[in-house]
């Protein structure tokens, strides 16, 4: 059972001491090396069995305990490691199936996400008779009602659907147990967080609150305080946000001859699928274009958030099925997305802020996967700050991708880097 910071009585100003707990959490985290250990129960085990999952990854293995107390709680850890399971497998221990009421809410921040969480709650409680909704938009409603009103137990959604299920009084969450926010700095950031205020105020306030995420910078951390009781911290993100399944890379360009580049990298690492990250929609609309007509494929798609829904379907399944190779997109596939067959991360535009880094690159080298992922990003002579920002989130100094026979920026002066080890003490 790993050793919780708040019991010690420490408080999160001792960083020394902070640091040393940590380093006890984590040995005695690893010390935990099966399913059993955790509480869950016998038909837990069994499905857990049959899925395959042979070892609890080290979130699952820290959070599992805490959160089957009934205890608020706050899980960070790298992405791709398993945090779906984490909070799912205790939430659903703890639900009453012969109730016939919402007593489970999960909310992330877009449908695809929301989707993959309910497929996969659904495997974990393949043994149980729990029966799930998902509230999610550009979806027929219709459904979504049926399944509420035949008595769901469990709700997986996006907060505007939610929003809408509760207005309708379709959706009533007097007798929620568990709210779980999954990529919680996404949902408590400026966009979401009316929404998830408001559809906090219908739940009853004594429940559990969890909050999942790879990246919880400490002004949310605090933000998120107020939506819950004491809450255990479990952070398992250590120093480097990044998993080592991925190698990191980034590559100076001109804006002009980044589609060149492109082409290039292509045609170097023969990808067997690759995201291509762009900042705008219209940048990937563009591309997309461009690119289906040069390579002349039908396995390249675009996607981002002005498509139809059903577009936006179409494409994920074509990417899990493995029949696209490439695809363009904003950050609307940035986070949560598990699929196994991404080998390559390509940062055609850098992201603005660094934690999408940190949430695009996580798409590759997951857990899922036997590969280990690559992620090269595309820097303009004028974006070295933008670059040295993601090197310090991620403590790790990316080295320079090389194309050979290619001049990828016209040699005015070479962008000056200091190279250097991000020590947490330098921050
Ligand atoms: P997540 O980070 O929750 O998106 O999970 C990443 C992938 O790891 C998913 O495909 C899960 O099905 C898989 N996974 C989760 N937990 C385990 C485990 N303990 N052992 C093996 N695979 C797992």
């Amino acid at each position: 059972m790993p050793i919780l910071l708040s019991q010690c009585g420490i408080t999160n100003d001792f960083i020394g001491w902070r640091k040393i707990l940590e380093f006890a959490l984590d040995v005695l985290t690893e010390a935990i090396s099966t399913f059993a250990q955790l509480g869950l129960s016998a038909p837990t085990l069994r499905t857990i069995t049959k899925i395959g999952y042979e070892k609890p990854s080290p979130i699952q293995a820290a959070f599992i305990p805490i959160a089957l107390t009934g205890r608020d709680c706050i899980g960070q850890a790298r992405t791709g490691t398993g945090k779906t399971a984490a909070f799912m497998l205790p939430a659903l221990e703890r639900l009453d199936v012969s109730m016939n009421r919402v007593q489970l809410l999960v909310m992330a921040p877009t449908r695809e996400l929301s989707e993959q969480v309910y497929a996969e709650s659904k495997k974990l409680s393949v043994a149980s008779k729990l029966k799930f909704a998902l509230a999610v938009g550009g979806r027929p409603i219709g459904k979504q009602i049926d399944d509420l009103s035949g008595g769901a137990q469990a709700v997986i959604g996006t907060p505007g659907r939610v929003i809408d299920l509760l207005r309708r009084q379709h959706l009533r969450l007097n007798d929620l147990k568990i709210v779980v926010l999954d990529e919680a700095d996404r949902m408590l950031d400026i966009g979401f967080r009316p929404d998830i205020e408001r559809i906090l105020k219908s739940c009853p306030t004594e429940r559990q609150t969890m909050l999942l995420s790879a990246t919880m910078p400490p002004p949310v951390e605090k933000l998120a305080q107020r939506y819950m009781i004491k809450p255990e911290m479990v952070d398992l993100s250590e120093d480097r946000v990044v998993v080592d399944t991925i190698e990191q890379f980034y590559i100076t360009v001109d804006e002009d001859r980044k589609r060149a580049l492109l082409l290039r990298v292509l045609a170097k690492e023969k990808p067997k699928q690759a995201i291509v990250f762009t900042r705008t929609k219209r940048g990937a609309d563009a591309l997309h274009a461009e690119f289906t007509k040069r390579l002349r494929s039908n396995r390249i798609a675009a996607i981002h958030g002005d498509l139809p829904q059903r577009k936006r379907d179409q494409v994920i399944k074509a990417l899990r099925a493995g029949e696209l190779r490439l695809l363009i997109a904003t950050d609307v596939v940035g986070r949560g997305i598990d699929i196994s067959g991404i080998s390559h991360i390509i940062n055609y535009d850098i992201p603005e802020y660094c934690d999408d880094y940190v949430h695009r690159v996580g798409r590759t080298g997951r857990m899922s996967s036997d590969e280990t992922g690559r992620a090269i990003t595309f820097v303009t002579l004028q974006q070295g700050g933008e670059l040295t920002n993601i090197e310090k989130r991620i403590n790790t100094v990316l080295p320079e991708y090389k194309v050979d026979h290619f001049e990828a920026f016209r040699t005015r002066e070479r962008p000056q880097r200091t190279i250097r080890k991000f020590g947490a003490a330098s921050e």
